[in-house]
C-alpha cells in the first residue's frame, strides 16, 4: 500500500517534520526565540508562546514541509557520502557560492510575501540564536548543516512575517 504524504508512519506530516528538526538539533522553541528577537520591538506584548504558535502554524503549510524534507534529506545524504560528486563535496564544504540552500529557504518565506523575504535577508546576515550554532556546527565532526541553517532562518522569517501581517490587520 502506498504511503500517503500526509501520513508518515501514522503521524501528521507536520509532526514528522518537527521530529526531524529535533533529530537535527533544532527545537521549535529555538526557532520561536529567533522570531521573538526580530519581532519584539514591533509588537508590544508579544510573547515567546505567541512566537511558538506562529512557528507551529507556518509548519502547517505543505510547501514549508516539503522544503524542510528536501533540504534536510540532502544534508543527511551528504553526511553519509551519498550525494554524487561534485555536488557532495560542494554541500560538505558549505560553499558560499552554492546558493541553492538560500533559494530553497525562499520557498518557505514566499508564503508570507515580501516581508518574509526582507526578514530572511536580515537573518541570513545576523545569524541570531541557534542560527549561529548551526552555521558553526556545520563541518564539525562530519556534520552537514548546509540546508538546515537557511531552512530554519526561512521558518523564523515566515513566522515573524505572519505575526506582522496579523498585527497590522488587527490594528
Ligand atoms: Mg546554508
Amino acid at each position: 500500500m502506498a504511503v500517503e504524504a500526509h501520513d508518515v508512519e501514522g503521524r501528521d506530516l507536520r509532526e514528522h517534520v518537527i521530529a526531524l528538526l529535533e533529530e537535527r538539533g533544532v527545537r521549535l522553541r529555538d526557532i520561536a526565540e529567533i522570531v521573538y528577537a526580530i519581532q519584539k520591538d514591533y509588537q508590544p506584548g508579544l510573547t515567546l508562546d505567541g512566537c511558538l504558535d506562529s512557528v507551529y502554524e507556518v509548519l502547517r503549510k505543505r510547501e514549508v514541509q516539503y522544503a524542510l524534507l528536501t533540504g534536510i534529506a540532502l544534508d543527511q545524504l551528504a553526511e553519509r557520502g551519498q550525494v554524487p560528486e561534485p555536488l557532495g563535496s560542494i554541500l560538505i564544504a558549505d560553499s558560499p557560492l552554492y546558493g541553492i540552500d538560500e533559494v530553497l529557504a525562499l520557498a518557505i518565506t514566499n508564503v508570507y510575501g515580501s516581508i518574509g523575504f526582507t526578514n530572511f535577508g536580515y537573518l541570513d546576515k545576523r545569524k541570531i540564536g541557534i542560527l549561529a550554532e548551526l552555521h558553526n556546527l556545520g563541518g564539525a565532526g562530519g556534520r552537514v548543516n548546509t540546508f538546515l541553517d537557511d531552512l530554519v532562518a526561512g521558518v523564523a522569517a515566515a513566522a515573524a512575517s505572519r505575526l506582522a501581517h496579523h498585527w497590522h490587520h488587527a490594528e
